[in-house]
């Protein structure tokens, strides 16, 4: 979301994305309150198994297809993905797996909508990306939430079929901070329409897309209400052009584009929802949008540990297998319990976004912030396990006889996780605006509010009041009981860890607020730990739930559930420790002057004694405006 608007106009921003149909509140939110509220997610939500029985039918069909249909080597060596697969996954309905089958879609449930995206995800990436910018954040999703009847009509059954879609939101200047957009959607003045310019960067299937999504700033004027908006273009409308398909250091079968926008002519029948709802339709579709990337890392992760079971147990260095050097099964541990909690956090807000009755905007952002950190270090193991193979490229394992697994291909396609919808950063800010939601709303304007020192006088009798119930629930609570949440069995010990922190990581946000008061915004490395450990709170409620419901859903794998959730607990409460300990032992304040020093230039000389590939100062920059590969979108 935006960075620079107000604390208030991005908490307007946040609210404006709630959904109606919510009546519960928020797991994550009341986790970074201090109050676990484990009734809201536990147990589970039971799976519908009209559902249940309709996806399970297409994750069959489609693994088929993958496995026959798909060679992931021809994707990487000709940097495409074959127009045959293309038009494979358009039959097979995977174009509109969450379109209602009233608009011609499959209408899958959440939950497996993202099995299908982790199981193609583990095929290639690019082909998960594809799908999951067409239907997360592409067409589908937006006209969904906030499209009119007729737009629905028109434009789902395309959607769901043949018609590729894309989101066209990021420019070269506009990245993490949309509200700064400089694509312009001047009203004509006949009253038709709209006439939209700009330039759109990285725009994922943008360079082979039918019907895109762009958003662009309507001036403010007679009659009309301006902002933010949201617009359906087809993309064989005059004055669009693709001037460029990026390429990556991953994803390399993505069809990403430079769009540039000429006075391109958009009827006003396209406008989806009113002017200046733009930003409100991005936040919202990515309320479960956001859980796509997740489910993405989810199928890489379970890929990951196939590979590291198996090679560790081929490969014999020293007269053993390498899984039974010590420093070698400690990643193998690593990567299985960590593919378990990933797959339980996904699970626990897949069903919750299915169930429609809780705000999940919290939880699903959490799962896209931990499952792409998480998801790195998972490949990144899996590397250091495979050694010099992990390395090579599989086309050369392939040519020299191995067995071609893309292991370097896997951490170069899971990297952009952690930049894309939200980078990390970005994601940090978001969450600790939730987390600190309750204390602004509460004593925000006598912290940071314009008043005088007499207007926030009369404020503090309120907040006092609400201060005075708050802090005694943040002393005691279940996680002190030894026998309490027994139906947990053997995890019961980490629900109550999770109970007990949960208080600890309130007080310490509200600590941390008394002592930076407004300057706490800008110290983003201690909201971001506080965030991390929220985030570790929520996983390992997760796996401890995830296990109990596969005990009761496939009882014949309880124990094994069971040992990887107590596992995985494990090293997540290690990593909510050391992050609570760094909030208050740190070196960030040194950290920040250096860097400032760095930037102003003090340090330039620990630069010396190299070449600058990319061209120094005095080396003449080349720059192609016009690269040879520019297509019309028409
Ligand atoms: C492969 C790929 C596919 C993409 N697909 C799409 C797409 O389909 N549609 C689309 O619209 N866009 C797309 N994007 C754009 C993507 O969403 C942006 O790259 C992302 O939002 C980050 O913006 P940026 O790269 O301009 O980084 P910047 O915003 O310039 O940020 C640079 C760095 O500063 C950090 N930063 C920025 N602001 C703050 C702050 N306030 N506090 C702390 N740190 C901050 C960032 O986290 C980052 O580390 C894609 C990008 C790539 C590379």
């Amino acid at each position: 979301m935006a960075a620079n608007v107000s604390e208030k106009e991005a908490r307007q921003v946040a609210e404006a994305a709630r959904e109606s149909e919510w009546k519960l509140p928020s797991f994550g939110k009341e986790l970074y309150l201090g109050n676990l509220r484990l009734d809201l997610i536990h147990p589970q939500p039971k799976l519908d198994p009209a559902k249940v029985e309709k996806g399970e039918a297409f994750l069959t069909k489609l693994r088929t297809f993958l496995e026959n249909e798909v060679d992931p080597l021809e994707i990487e060596r000709e940097a495409k993905i074959p127009d045959s697969v293309v038009d494979g996954l358009k039959k097979l309905g995977a174009m509109g797996m969450k379109v209602p089958e009233q608009y011609g879609g499959l209408g899958l449930s959440q939950v497996y909508y993202n099995k299908a995206l982790a199981l193609v995800g583990s095929s290639h990436s690019s082909l998960s990306t594809l799908l999951s910018a067409h239907q997360s954040i592409g067409l589908a999703e937006p006209l969904l939430g906030f499209g009119s009847e007729e737009q629905k009509q028109k434009w789902l059954p395309k959607v769901a079929t043949d018609h590729i879609s894309a989101f066209l939101l990021t420019e070269p200047d506009v990245g993490s901070d949309p509200a700064r957009l400089g694509t312009k959607a001047v009203p004509t003045e006949d009253g038709t329409g709209y006439r939209i310019s700009g330039r759109k960067l990285w725009a994922t299937n943008g360079a082979i897309a039918d019907v895109v999504i762009v958003m662009a700033k309507v001036p403010k004027g007679d009659g009309n209400r301006g902002g933010i908006s949201a617009f359906i273009l087809e993309y064989d409308t005059e004055g669009v052009t693709v001037e460029n398909r990026n390429a990556f250091m991953g994803l390399r079968g993505i069809e990403n584009s430079v769009t540039l926008l000429e006075d391109v002519f958009i009827p006003k029948e396209n406008l989806i929802g009113r002017e200046g709802d733009g930003l409100k339709i991005a936040l919202t579709t990515l309320n479960t949008g956001r859980l796509a990337l997740p489910a993405i890392c989810v199928g890489v992760s379970k890929y990951a540990t196939k590979v590291a079971r198996e090679w560790s147990v081929e490969r014999v260095q020293w007269g053993v297998p390498v899984g039974k050097h010590d420093a070698v099964a400690q990643k193998i541990a690593f990567i299985a319990a960590t593919s378990f909690g990933l797959e339980a956090m996904l699970d626990v807000s897949s069903r919750l976004a299915d169930d429609k009755k809780s705000d999940i905007r919290i939880e699903a952002a959490i799962a896209k912030l931990y499952a792409s950190e998480m998801g790195w270090k998972v490949v990144d193991e899996l590397m250091q396990i495979r050694g010099g193979r992990g390395y090579e490229t599989a086309e050369s394992l392939k040519a020299r006889g191995e067995k071609p697994i893309p292991t370097e291909q896997l951490m170069r396609d899971m990297r952009i996780n952690r930049i894309f919808e939200g980078s990390t950063e970005i994601m940090h800010l978001l969450i600790a605006r939730e987390a600190l939601d309750k204390h602004l709303e509460v004593a925000g304007d006598i912290i940071e509010g314009d008043g005088s020192i007499q207007e926030k006088a009369k404020l503090i009798p309120g907040a006092a009041k609400f201060y005075a119930s708050y802090v005694p629930t943040l002393l005691y609570g279940e996680g002190r009981k030894p026998g309490s949440f027994e139906e947990f069995g053997p995890l019961a010990d980490h629900i109550r860890y999770v109970e007990r922190s949960s208080r600890k990581l309130a007080r310490t946000t509200m600590m941390a607020m008394g002592r930076w008061q407004a300057g706490l915004e800008k110290k983003q490395t201690r909201l971001g730990r506080l965030v991390d450990a929220g985030a570790e709170l929520f996983a390992i409620a997760s796996a401890c739930t995830y296990a109990l419901t596969i005990a009761k859903e496939n009882p014949e794998r309880a124990d094994q559930a069971r040992e990887l959730a107590d596992l995985f607990s494990k090293h997540a409460r290690r990593r909510a420790d050391d992050l609570f300990s760094a909030v208050w032992a740190n070196d960030d304040d040194a950290s920040y002057k250096l860097a400032q020093d760095v930037l102003e230039g003090r340090h330039t000389w620990i630069e010396e004694g190299i070449v600058d590939p990319a061209g120094g100062d005095d080396r003449p920059q080349v720059r192609d405006e016009q690269p040879d590969k520019s297509v019309s979108a028409g």
